[in-house]
């Protein structure tokens, strides 16, 4: 690709709600299509990008088309009551306060903090709670640096869509990086750090290198690895390619991989066609010049890629651009889920369907995986024991590293479509990590009250 310009996109534009009509793509819709898009879009986060619109989406396949599910306000986000609700308030002109209002309290009915990431997972520095820092499983800290809580476009189906939707001030930490290394200098059990977001790659790479070439030094030599969590290879390739600092990005990947850390970019994808554009093939191959590679992961949603033959096309490309598929997971139970759930049952077949199709390099990707309050919980399949017909279920992850890998069972349900749905096997009370959990919880409620 030596020489192979990409003068189009060459700067980053978004649209919000509030600029549907210049969406020029739009205007072919229907009149109660463009309507329904406002009314979901008040309620819920939306933001997409030109390119997305022009090389991602295939217009004449709307409202099918995957990229478009995945970035454009759909009708079935909303349950009918809420929808007529705003759908009215729109229509009689309603001042903004009171549509605020609504709309603040149809998001505490969407379960907006599932699996208690705000209150299990937040670390202590000396008696302070420490914002941006999530420990939950041992081996591995989350950063979520605040200038990279956006991304290039919202995708409607996002668990994090309450910081999103919030009109939130930008909280500006200039202590957050020191929180960080000071953190990760006292915990030697900590071999990953992984950067998260929103998208940290909508940082400028001057911000990233602030926080991450520090790690070079001695203090830091216990972090193998650091992930960077991202949708950019999709939403905004450019970001390796032609962005201003696009150099300055690579080069400190580079010296993170001279200086013998594992650089691993954890790339969110959800679908085959995202990696077929020209920009999107060279972003990647930029990348793995570094000498980073590219892990690829994402959730199995209905209307995008509940379909085990999308993912055999999906693994098989990803392995082909030289990247390492990771992760399944379960779509979470927050925001728009009721649009994109698919039932555990058919998730694993869905993933047992893809897998079957490819060899064994594709056969790298774990799922399908619930990333629940006590860990990351896989379906491993559905089995008859003793006449009865059972989900078998394992720990990826979990709060104790004790419960990793230790196989259990819960009872067969077609509709189940979340981990607390299931009920254990064989006349069983409990699932064997439960006790323990709940007394986790319990000393940690206790925990914040005194330190509050
Ligand atoms: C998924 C996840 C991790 C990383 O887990 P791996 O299995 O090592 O990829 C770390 N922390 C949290 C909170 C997670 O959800
Ligand atoms: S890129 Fe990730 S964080 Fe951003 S909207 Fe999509 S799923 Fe959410």
């Amino acid at each position: 690709m030596e020489g192979v310009k990409f003068p189009a996109y060459s700067s980053f534009h978004a649209y919000s709600k509030s600029h549907f009509s210049q969406i020029r793509q739009l205007k072919t819709l229907s009149r109660e299509m463009r309507f329904a898009m406002r009314v979901v879009a008040t309620a819920l986060p939306f933001r997409v990008n030109q390119y997305v619109i022009d090389q991602l989406i295939d217009w004449d396949n709307v409202p099918d088309d995957p990229i478009f599910q995945m970035t454009f306000p759909q009708p079935g986000m909303l349950s009918r009551e809420h929808f007529e609700e705003v759908a009215t308030l729109l229509k009689s002109n309603a001042d903004n306060k009171t549509i605020m209002n609504t709309v603040h309290r149809i998001h505490m009915e969407l379960n907006p903090h599932p699996a208690e990431q705000m209150t299990l997972n937040v670390p202590m520095l000396n008696g302070v709670p420490l914002q941006g820092i999530q420990h939950k499983y041992r081996e591995t800290v989350l950063f979520f640096p605040t200038q990279g809580q956006t991304c290039h476009s919202y995708c409607t189906f996002c668990f994090r869509w309450p910081q999103f939707a919030k009109e939130k001030e930008l909280r500006i930490c200039i202590k957050e990086g020191l929180n960080l290394h000071e953190y990760l200098k006292g915990h030697k059990e900590v071999s990953d750090l992984l950067v998260t977001g929103g998208d940290p790659m909508v940082m400028k790479s001057s911000s990233l290198s602030r926080y991450l070439l520090p790690l070079r030094s001695p203090d830091f030599d216990h972090i193998q690895t650091i992930r960077i969590g991202t949708k950019a290879l999709t939403y905004w390739p450019q970001r390796f390619v032609s962005d201003n600092d696009a150099d300055e990005l690579l080069f400190t990947f580079e010296k993170l991989v001279k200086s013998g850390k594992h650089i691993a970019i954890m790339a969110h994808y959800n679908h085959w066609r995202e990696m077929e554009t020209p920009i999107a093939r060279e972003a990647i191959r930029q990348v793995r010049n570094t000498g980073a590679v590219i892990r690829a992961q994402g959730p199995l949603l209905a209307h995008i890629n509940d379909d085990k033959d999308v993912w055999a096309t999906m693994w098989r490309k990803q392995v082909r651009l030289g990247m390492t598929p990771y992760y399944m997971f379960v779509e979470r139970d927050t925001g728009a889920y009721r649009h994109f759930k698919v039932p555990l049952a058919r998730a694993w077949e869905i993933y047992q369907g893809g897998i079957q199709q490819v060899s064994g390099l594709a056969r790298t990707v774990r799922g399908p995986s619930m990333s629940a309050s006590p860990g990351k919980v896989e379906i491993q399949g559905v089995a008859e024991v003793k006449g009865e017909t059972v989900f078998v279920l394992r720990f990826l992850q979990g709060r104790n590293p004790d419960w990793v890998e230790r196989p259990f069972f819960a009872k067969f349900d077609p509709d189940a479509t979340w981990l607390n749905h299931l009920k254990p096997a064989f006349g069983e009370e409990r699932f064997f990590y439960e006790e323990e959990f709940e007394a986790m919880r319990t000393r940690r409620e206790k925990k914040n009250k005194l330190d509050y």
